[in-house]
């Protein structure tokens, strides 16, 4: 179990009466090994991606309205949200409305990452730590993406502002001009599921969320 301290944003903000979202836990996966990555489509009051990094116990979040692009000149604005459990990244399924985050969530790509943060002595600097600093960079080995990415703080938090990152390709061999898809074509990497395909299926009952 994560500490609960990381958490407690993410538990403040739900009910967990009333959504099946993990309230902790691992997900059934043993530690050892890269860490995973993930990226859910989520079709909430507005439209984004969350990719989300495994570091120090928990998932590192960023909600990307537009979604991470294979192409190193789209800079994809990223906003940061609270750390979630590692078994958030096998959640696919629908957030009641009027619960935080209402809409229906698919795992678009999963994979795991390896960072690629150093200082500038070239020591490795912990994705964690990373991200605190403002800037992360990291090789993905995912389904869908590949290769290197970096996440750039551009704005600090201030006077009524969040936060503002960009999220950007870099232009490695894994680089392509192709953008992202359309979120409603998009299908999920766990299931082959459209949006639209899991939220019918949690309309008909046929299963929890
Ligand atoms: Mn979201």
């Amino acid at each position: 179990m994560a500490d609960k301290g990381k958490l407690a944003r993410y538990h403040r903000r739900r009910d967990f009466s009333k959504t099946a979202e993990p309230e902790g836990g691992s997900g059934g996966r043993s530690a050892g090994g890269p860490p995973s990555y993930v990226v859910q489509i989520h079709d909430a009051r507005s439209m984004h991606f969350d990719f989300r990094l495994e570091a120090d116990g928990v998932l590192k979040s960023f909600a990307v309205p537009k979604g991470p692009s294979k192409d190193p000149q789209d800079k994809r604005f990223a906003t940061p949200t609270e750390d979630h459990p590692l078994a958030y990244r096998d959640f696919e399924g629908v957030i009641p409305q009027g619960e935080y985050g209402g809409g229906t969530v698919i795992v678009w790509d999963e994979g795991t990452y390896r960072n690629a943060t150093s200082d500038r002595d070239g020591h490795e600097v912990p994705l964690a730590e990373a991200l605190h600093q403002g800037h992360a960079s990291f090789r993905l080995d995912g389904r869908k993406l590949h290769g290197g990415y970096a996440l750039t703080r551009i704005r600090s938090a201030g006077e009524g502002e969040r936060e503002a990152w960009l999220l950007v390709k870099e232009a490695d061999e894994q680089a392509a001009p192709a953008g992202t898809p359309d979120p409603r074509r998009a299908r999920s990497a766990r299931t082959g599921r459209t949006l639209g395909q899991v939220a019918a299926a949690a309309r008909s009952g046929g299963e929890r969320g």
